[in-house]
């Protein structure tokens, strides 16, 4: 039997479609509403016994493949694939895929594996309970408990017959001189599923009773990128949101895990998480198989506000539409539904469209009108450029002009000077919404100061950086990071780099101070060259 074949003997096809429609049962068939055209009552028909779908209104039809092909909007190969990963056939009797598709075995045991040892957890429980999650929303997102032992896993997975370098390959395992141990240890387990549905990797939290002050612990921990598993291809919850981003063009993105799990119970099954991270050009795709709209629900800090505005000029300029989910009054989604789940509903509905947001948040900002003016060049109107439609342009252009003194005329002009090629400009408009290299490297000094306890290392003494400028969280994941670095480095020299290049944008500062001072002829022209080559003496030296 060719693969083809199997894959549809392997799959039912209610089950395919119901993944992204509601099928009810009539008859020996089940109907819906058609996903490919507006109607008000079924009249798409998909029979289990003939493995086939057909439509009374728009005429569509088909199988498994050309539903997948139709609904995701994709050629037939990768609907192929998608569905051969879900029947969990091989396509290419390829060694490379034998090897994958006994990893996603493995992944699969282990899922079920924490998903033991969680019901046998009455701690893991009960923090999670205490979070507001219930029995049912821990069972859809398969949330388990890896013990807090070395080797609890690995001693399950050798019974289940796989290599220690299998399990290495997956990142559930960390290898060392003396042997391999367990990555993820006291930790509640969620899941991280790729397209498909399949585990590809986890995002382990610590359990709050096993933090241990003295040693230096992410709150989370993500295992690391793989062969299945690629942090810029995947989006938390993706396969549980897909059914109702379908059927309401729209998601709703937030950034933590829980934040997911508690979104998806008090019923807005559309939501996805980001990792800390902004959108790629891969989430922007898999967004747009899908949805129009985009409503983007970030922290309030300055990583969550950084992510924001990458994430909300990328959707714009892939043609979505963008809005933003204001200040929630309270720390994240997840402690603001388990206050009360009517509030999440109200902050969603209270959205506000990107550039109203962004304007807003200027004039609150910016009193003096002169310089407000300039923010909102600066800060708006390359957001307002991104937005493809010309017509949607226009309304916003004509909102701005309502809430600031200035006239459209004026801001058409403005437009007009920021390049008009902006695609060509993405990647300058998103580098410069990054975090400064100099916030990067001083991140970066404070973990590691953490993770190796340097607070009086005389390396530091004289950059006078305050290591509580950060908030936990950033530090953390910073420290995971760091962790994976040292892995594969000596820690003192990699210390020393980073000291160095942090001085080294000091000096930068500094001189960069002092031309401008030249520029501008400001003061004794003397003193200044003499200061600037003392610095560049010293900056040579270090
Ligand atoms: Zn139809």
């Amino acid at each position: 039997m060719n693969p083809k074949d199997q894959i549809k003997e392997n799959l039912s096809i209610t089950d395919v479609v119901s993944t992204y429609i509601r099928l009810e049962k009539s008859g020996a068939q089940f109907r819906a509403r058609c996903p490919f055209h507006n109607e008000k009552t079924p009249s798409f028909y998909v029979s289990p016994e003939r493995k086939s779908f057909h439509c009374f209104g728009c005429q569509a039809s088909g199988d498994i493949f050309s539903f997948v092909e139709k609904i995701e909007n994709i050629p037939f190969f990768e609907a192929l694939k998608i569905l051969a990963d879900r029947a969990g056939i091989s396509l290419q009797d390829s060694q490379k895929n034998k090897e994958e598709s006994r990893l996603i075995s493995l992944l699969k045991e282990a899922t079920g594996h924490f998903e033991e040892n969680l019901k046998r957890s009455s701690e893991g429980r009960e923090y999670l309970f205490s979070r507001g999650l219930t029995e049912e929303t821990i069972k859809t997102f398969h949330i388990g408990f890896a013990k807090n032992e070395w080797r609890d896993l690995f001693i399950f997975l050798a019974s289940k017959g796989y290599s220690p370098e299998e399990m290495e390959e997956t990142g559930l395992m960390i290898k060392t001189e003396k042997g391999y141990y367990d990555r993820f240890r006291g930790r509640i387990m969620f899941p991280i599923r790729n397209v498909s549905g399949a585990t590809v990797g986890y995002s382990g939290r610590i359990l709050p009773s096993l933090v241990d002050p003295s040693i230096a612990q992410g709150k989370y921990v993500n295992s690391p990128e793989t062969s299945l598993y690629h942090k810029s291809k995947i989006l938390f919850g993706y396969d549980t949101a897909k059914k109702v981003m379908n059927e309401t063009k729209e998601v709703i993105v937030v950034e933590g895990q829980m934040d997911l799990c508690m979104s998806y119970q008090s019923g807005i099954e559309n939501t996805i998480a980001v990792s800390g991270t902004a959108f790629t050009d891969d989430h922007i795709n898999l967004i747009k198989r899908f949805c129009d709209r985009v409503i983007l629900s970030f922290d309030a800090d300055s990583a969550g506000q950084n992510a924001l505005k990458k994430s909300a000029m990328l959707c714009l300029l892939a043609g979505l539409d963008v809005y933003v989910v204001g200040d929630l009054g309270t720390k994240d989604p997840a402690d603001l539904i388990m206050q009360d789940k009517e509030l999440w509903y109200t902050a969603i509905k209270n959205k506000s469209h990107i550039i109203e947001f962004l304007t807003r948040k200027a004039i609150n900002e910016e009193k003096d009108e002169r310089l407000l003016g300039k923010k909102i060049v600066n800060d708006v109107l390359p957001f307002l450029r991104a937005i493809q439609s010309p017509i949607d342009r226009n309304h916003f252009l004509k909102f701005i002009s309502q809430k600031i003194k200035i006239s459209e005329q004026t801001l058409q002009e403005e437009l007009l000077r920021i390049n008009t090629a902006i695609n060509e400009r993405k990647e300058e408009i998103i580098t410069k919404l990054q975090i400064p290299k100099k916030e990067m490297l001083v991140r970066e000094i404070i973990a590691l100061i953490r993770l190796k306890d340097l607070k009086d290392s005389d390396h530091i003494k004289d950059l006078e950086i305050d290591i509580n400028l950060f908030p936990d969280q950033i530090i953390e994941e910073e420290i995971f990071k760091i962790e994976e670095k040292l892995t594969s480095g000596n820690s003192e020299t990699y210390f020393k780099d980073l000291i160095k290049s942090y001085k080294k944008e000091l000096f930068n500062d500094k001189i960069e101070v002092l031309q401008k001072k030249l520029r501008d002829g400001t003061e004794n022209e003397e003193e200044i060259m003499k200061e600037l080559s003392t610095l560049k003496n010293i900056y040579k030296q270090v």
